[in-house]
C-alpha cells in the first residue's frame, strides 16, 4: 500500500497516511476540513557530469572524456587508478565483477 502525504490547508500540518491507490483522495480531516494530497517526486539519482580525465589512459596514452559512472569505474579499474579525495578503504585489490564485460570503444571518444 503506498504512502501518501497530506497537508492541512489551514494550519499547514503535514501527515503521511497509507492508502489503497483507489482511496488516495480519501483525505484525513485536519482543522475540521479534508487535507490536500501532496505529490512527492521520486528521487532518481542521475548519472555523473561528463569530465575529462586528469591522468592518461594507459592503453591509448591519452586523456579521455568520461560520460557515465560505468565508464568511470572501468577507466579506474583498467588503469588501476584510485579515486582521490576519498578515505582509504581497506578492500581487497581485485574484486571480480560479474556481468560487466562491456568495454569502451576508445576510438569513438
Ligand atoms: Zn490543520
Amino acid at each position: 500500500m503506498p504512502l501518501y502525504e497530506y497537508g492541512c490547508g489551514i494550519c499547514r500540518a503535514m501527515e503521511d497516511h497509507f492508502r489503497h491507490i483507489e482511496q488516495r483522495n480519501d483525505a484525513p480531516l485536519h482543522c475540521g476540513k479534508p487535507m490536500e494530497r501532496h505529490i512527492t517526486p521520486a528521487r532518481v539519482m542521475g548519472d555523473i557530469e561528463p569530465y575529462f580525465t586528469v591522468a592518461a589512459d594507459k592503453e591509448t596514452k591519452k586523456n579521455l572524456w568520461i560520460h557515465s559512472r560505468k565508464q568511470h569505474r572501468e577507466y579506474l579499474k583498467r588503469n588501476r587508478y584510485e579515486e582521490a579525495g576519498d578515505d582509504k578503504l581497506d578492500l581487497p585489490q581485485s574484486t571480480p565483477e560479474s556481468g560487466e564485460s562491456e568495454s569502451i570503444d576508445l576510438n569513438s571518444l
